[in-house]
């Protein structure tokens, strides 16, 4: 991506929130205005390591072989500093043992790889290089009340901030800026924010599955020895609500995740921990885990309703503001989907920002991005909200069409585990780098056309 012509004004960005979507973010910016100032609440920790604005970095992330390779293209020594770290690169269908339908899929190497590493290694390596590059000005401990208007409240003219204790030289109150970008995640003000300058609350779509997470991190046997790097036992719907995810992230340490739906929370105390792991639809995780050592304690985590805030169906908006992450589109975290629609966020935003070409962004060219940004969105969103209505309690509006879909998923589950090519082909599409219209191509429809013979000739 080349950098273009920057805006004639004072060229400064501002980006609210230093998670995945900030950093990102932050990093596009900074080819197109001369400063960017990145403001988070949090602290950052010295080394790699957990952070209260992110409660969900003690949950296994999966970043996504689309995510993978968006975030090596915009960050070249991304995968130096994760590789550094001990992060382990995996080939998604070589070294996961995923059982689903009730059988193991095959092992066979592909294209699929990704390194696996905690939430938090993963944000340090982006926010090293972000750092690096030297044209973003990190601005930790400093938490953003409100977006400033102007005079004619038609445009954000900046946002007032409030440093906590320590936070360094930043001096509280109004910071101008061309343009504002929202990145403060789950729990973004924006809707408030925007209220308060008279552009009225979005309308938001809602799915919540109430899913709920338990994790825990390990320290594996000695000489442990095994055919997989990350262990995945999916739920069997609608009998088991029940999942479990062993990952190995950096340093060879296992990270464990346990995953209930429709109310099914599994327990944070040792024993209910291990009782629901143990009711797994496969043992494998629980023998592992039983023979590891604990080193943290178990955290919960509920917060994992689908939210589409629809910024982009808005009919005004002002004008130096966009909004971008997790902020918009909340995804249930089981699909391991939110930080790669993060980092294709971030190219949205770079091409956008590149057609300005130093454009005065106002209200109308700032809701042509939402609109861009939500199209980028949408089948991200489509294909979450979609599998949660498998559950009988899932609450919202089901698309059409679903039973349909339910099935056919069901037959290519069955398929995946006798064939490379229909196991290589489903995890492209759920890796985001094929469309799910790609499951019904002539040879996979061949392949699981093959399997369902056999399996009533058997
Ligand atoms: C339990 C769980 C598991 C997940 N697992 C996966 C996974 O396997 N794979 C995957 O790709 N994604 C996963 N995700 C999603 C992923 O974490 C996010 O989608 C992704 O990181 C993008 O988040 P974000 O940067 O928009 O927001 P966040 O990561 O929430 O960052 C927001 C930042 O804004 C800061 N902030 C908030 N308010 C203010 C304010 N007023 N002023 C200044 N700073 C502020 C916060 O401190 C925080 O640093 C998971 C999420 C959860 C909850």
């Amino acid at each position: 991506m080349k950098p273009s012509a920057l805006p004639a004004s004072d060229d400064h960005a501002i980006v609210i929130g230093g998670g995945i979507a900030g950093l990102l973010s932050a990093h596009v910016l900074a080819r197109h205005f001369r400063r960017v100032t990145l403001f988070d609440r949090d602290r950052y920790p010295e080394r790699p390591g957990t952070r209260a604005g992110i409660p969900q970095s003690h949950h296994v992330h999966v970043l996504l072989t689309r995510g993978y390779r968006i975030l090596k293209e915009l960050l070249p020594d991304f995968d130096v500093h994760l590789q550094q770290m001990g992060a382990p690169l995996m080939d998604w269908t070589n070294d996961v043992d995923w059982h689903v339908a009730g059988g193991w899929t095959p092992h066979h190497p592909s294209h699929l790889r990704a390194r696996i590493a905690s939430r938090s290694a993963l944000e340090w390596a982006i926010r090293q290089q972000v750092v690096a590059m030297g044209r973003v000005r990190l601005c930790d401990g400093v938490v953003v009340k409100r977006l400033v208007p102007d005079a004619t409240g038609a445009r954000v003219l900046g946002v007032e901030v409030e440093p906590k204790a320590g936070a360094g030289d930043v001096r509280p109150g109004l910071h101008r800026a061309d343009l504002v970008v929202d990145a403060s995640g789950r729990g973004s003000k924006g809707p408030g924010w925007l209220e308060a300058l008279g552009y009225g609350p979005p309308h938001e779509t809602v799915v919540n599955a109430h899913l709920g997470y338990a994790s825990r991190l390990y320290q594996r046997p000695d000489n442990w020895e095994a055919t997989w790097q990350t262990l995945y036992i999916m739920n069997q719907p609608p009998h088991n609500p029940r999942s479990g995810v062993l990952a190995t992230i950096e340093g060879g340490k296992w990270l464990v995740t346990l995953v209930g739906y429709n109310n099914h929370y599994p327990p944070t105390d040792e024993e209910g921990f291990m009782a629901y792991a143990k009711n797994l639809a496969e043992p494998t995780l629980y023998q592992a885990i039983s023979q590891a050592t604990p080193i943290s304690r178990i955290h919960g985590y509920r917060r994992t309703e689908n939210r589409q805030r629809h910024y982009e169906r808005m009919r005004r908006w002002p004008g130096g503001f966009l909004c971008i992450g997790d902020a918009v589109c909340m995804l249930n975290p089981v699909y391991g989907q939110g930080m790669t629609v993060s980092a294709m966020a971030a190219q949205t935003l770079g091409r956008y920002l590149q057609r300005q070409n130093g454009r005065h962004l106002d209200g109308k060219l700032c809701l042509r991005f939402q609109k861009q940004l939500a199209r980028s969105n949408s089948p991200a969103f489509l294909a979450a909200t979609s599998d949660d209505f498998r559950w009988p309690k899932t609450q919202g509006d089901p698309p059409r069409g679903l039973a349909l879909m339910h099935n056919y998923i069901d037959m290519v589950f069955e398929a995946a585990l006798t064939s490379k090519l229909v196991h290589t082909r489903l995890l492209e599409v759920i890796h985001l780098l094929r469309p799910p219209t790609s499951l019904l191509r002539p040879d996979v429809v061949g392949k699981i056309l093959r399997n369902r013979f056999s399996r009533a000739q058997a």
